[in-house]
């Protein structure tokens, strides 16, 4: 999470060329004095990239498990299918909805997009 005084800062661009990790920008919600990213940070990278965008005051949270759906809450509507940019949703031929969260990658677009929040983002502290 992005923080006022480092939002005018090109840190992602710092933090790639210092350590040389491909990081993969799964989201970004960037505003002028806050900001939100999902990032992909790859393993033999991880603790050196969290170090650096921590030292730079941001606030590093793990998503550790892909997206959960409360299957009490889902009401198969299908919007889900159409917005998540992987395919990790599916319509079936008796048209409920299926989710693989195997190829789920953590970019947050269907919490925000399901009508009975039945999706949910878990985070936690590292
Ligand atoms: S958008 Fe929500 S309610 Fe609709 S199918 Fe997907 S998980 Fe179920
Ligand atoms: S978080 Fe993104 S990738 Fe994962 S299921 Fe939702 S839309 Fe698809």
């Amino acid at each position: 999470m992005y923080t006022p005084s480092a939002i005018q800062e090109p840190l992602i661009a710092e933090i790639i060329l210092a350590t040389r990790a491909k990081i993969n920008i799964n989201r970004a919600d960037i505003g002028a004095v806050s900001g939100e990213m999902i990032i992909d940070i790859p393993e033999d990278k991880y603790n050196q990239v969290v170090r650096m965008f921590r030292d730079k005051g941001l606030k590093v949270s793990l998503l550790h498990r892909p997206i959960v759906r409360d299957d009490n809450r889902c009401v198969m509507c299908g919007i889900c299918t159409s917005i998540c940019p992987i395919g990790a949703f599916k319509i079936e031929k008796d048209w409920s909805v299926t989710f693989e969260p195997e190829k789920c990658i953590q970019c947050g677009v269907c919490v925000s997009a399901c009508p009975t929040s039945a999706l949910e983002l878990s985070e936690g502290e590292i």
